[in-house]
């Protein structure tokens, strides 16, 4: 039976969420009774907003911008829409470039603040759409200002900015959702989660960070729909992983993803674990890992996505270490194989490039590295260009509940250490803690030990 939303988005909106008959009546909200000032958008967006006006084109503010602002948070960039082509918008700035293959943006530079200019989008069925004078639209790409505003994808994301008098335009009832505190979806809710299953991966982005509540159909829609993510590329769900997990809001947003659903279709080795906690693992330190991972991006400093590779796969990888190292593997390379494979399964989802995943590796082969110090050991450990985000990673396992304490304490006192004293730690080392193990790992077969020693 159809809710009576739907009833409403197909009656009133139409097909694909669009209402013709707004396209004579938006919602004008004049500068007066709105909250944005020009002193709040950056020098680089006015410029390219007041050139595109000289030059005869519509511009307009438009997206997480205008929402942000509106709701007195700082906008992370400045999005522009326009009825002018690329082309135009690229003739008109020197330091601009045309971008994308299939719907091309333009992208203004400023040193490292970069402005991107999107012409007006029709939506993907309009194929044969024609204006109101009864035109066909050039390519049947591009679009309206109307268009433009029901394909995006919630209400308070469609909001437009205009240059030309300073007001707020809204034809998707964005305003009224944004009093409200509501993210709701624009149109009809299957239809639109189908078109692009990643909307639900932002409508929990949003939540994270706006602070506002979903729209019960737009929630609903997200349970049912969750398990249409595994269509999406895995190149783009990378891109998506580091927007959800590095925005500052990585563990409410985690939190949101399992319990919508979502997480179990982007790391399903991972899920698959989430349910058999013990002795705070896998879920206590992977909230351990990204509540620190919050920490250091509200603190400025910088955070590698091969960390949090590292701490979203480390039960997959430690369960299947231990699995190889009972069917008689030793340690090291039982640790290195089940890297392999875990991340071998895990970018059949989400792609993790190269450049990140050899250095999640480093970090988790390097675990049992860091609990064998004696002799030359530490000191090559120390000299190991991961040493540092491997060290994090063994002191985010004792946070999380393993007996590591020890190990964690000598390696921080360690590296601050003079050589003589260096080689006084390691001597006062004995033999017994550099054969001690960690958690749930099996001993090795001596003849292994023996070759490891070499
Ligand atoms: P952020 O603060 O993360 O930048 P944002 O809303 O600006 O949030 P962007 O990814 O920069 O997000 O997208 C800019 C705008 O483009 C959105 O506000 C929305 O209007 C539109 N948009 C982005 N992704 C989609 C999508 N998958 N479907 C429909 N519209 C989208
Ligand atoms: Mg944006």
């Amino acid at each position: 039976m159809l809710s009576l939303n739907k009833i409403f988005n197909k009656l009133v909106r139409g097909k694909n969420g669009q209402n013709p008959q707004q396209a004579r009546e938006p919602l004008i909200i004049p500068r007066s009774e709105h909250t944005i000032s020009r002193k709040q958008i950056s020098q680089h967006a006015l410029k390219v907003l007041y050139t595109l006006k000289e030059g005869g084109y519509e511009a307009y503010l438009v997206g997480g911008c205008v929402r942000d602002l509106l709701l007195g948070y700082e906008p992370k960039d400045f999005d522009v829409a326009t009825n002018a082509s690329p082309e135009q918008v690229h003739s008109l700035f020197k330091r601009s470039q045309l971008i994308g293959r299939r719907f091309k943006l333009v992208h203004v530079r400023f040193g490292r603040e970069v402005i991107e200019v999107a012409t007006f989008r029709a939506p993907p069925e309009a194929k044969q759409h024609v204006d109101t004078q009864g035109r066909i639209m050039q390519d049947n790409v591009f679009g309206t200002l109307e268009q433009d505003a029901w394909r995006r994808d919630f209400t308070i994301n469609a909001l437009y900015y205009n240059i030309r008098d300073f007001s707020i335009i809204d034809y998707t009832g964005g305003m009224a959702d944004l009093n409200a505190g509501l993210i709701r979806l624009i149109g009809d809710v299957e239809t639109r989660y189908r078109e692009d299953p990643v909307r639900m991966l932002r409508a929990c982005r949003f939540l994270a960070k706006l602070g506002l509540k979903l729209d019960k159909e737009t929630e609903q829609g997200i349970f049912d729909w969750a398990h249409l993510i595994r269509d999406i590329p895995p190149a783009r769900l990378f891109d998506e992983t580091l927007k959800l997990y590095l925005s500052g809001q990585a563990a409410m947003t985690h939190d949101l993803l399992c319990h919508y659903g979502l997480f179990e279709h982007l790391y399903p080795q991972t899920a698959a674990l989430l349910h058999e906690e013990q002795d705070g693992y896998p879920r206590t330190m992977l909230m351990k890992a990204l509540e620190n991972t919050d920490i250091r991006i509200s603190a400025n400093k910088p955070v590698t996505p091969a960390f949090l590779f590292a701490a979203i796969l480390w039960e997959p990888v430690r369960q299947r270490t231990v699995l190889l190292m009972t069917n008689g593997m030793p340690e090291i390379p039982a640790m290195q194989r089940a890297s392999s494979e875990i991340i071998g399964e895990q970018i059949q989802r989400v792609a993790i490039p190269k450049r990140y995943s050899l250095v999640t590796r480093d970090i988790w082969t390097l675990q049992p590295r860091l609990l064998k110090r004696q002799g030359k050991r530490a000191f090559k450990t120390l000299l190991h260009p991961k040493f540092r985000a491997a060290y994090d990673f063994l002191a985010l396992r004792a946070d999380a509940g393993e007996p590591l304490a020890e190990p964690v304490e000598w390696w921080t006192k360690f590296q601050t250490e003079t050589a003589t004293q260096q080689q006084a730690m390691v001597d006062s080392l004995g033999n017994e803690a550099s054969v001690k193990k960690p958690r749930r790992r099996r001993r090795r077969r001596p003849s292994a030990k023996k070759t490891e020693q070499n």
